[in-house]
């Protein structure tokens, strides 16, 4: 599989190459994110990062359950 879709995006991850698992748009929902991109969204399980995938491009969005900031969805606005 091409790195593009295996790997961590966030800058700050400590181990980039952990597994990375798709996020239910239902779960981000109940957390109050409505956006299109959660249809396509996965997180990182090393840091929480939460990324949406749209064709090769991986778009960093927030974090959710992030190790630092336990308590849910923490929105990202780059
Ligand atoms: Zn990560």
């Amino acid at each position: 599989m091409p790195k593009s879709t295996t790997a961590c995006p966030a800058k700050t991850c400590a181990k980039p190459d952990a597994p990375q698992e798709a996020i239910a748009s239902g779960l981000l929902a109940s957390a109050g994110v409505n956006a299109a991109w959660t249809a396509q969204a996965r997180r990182c399980t090393q840091c929480g990062c939460v990324y949406s995938v749209e064709d090769e491009a991986l778009t960093v969005r927030g974090y959710y359950n992030n190790p630092i900031f336990p308590e849910g969805w923490r929105p990202i606005y780059v």
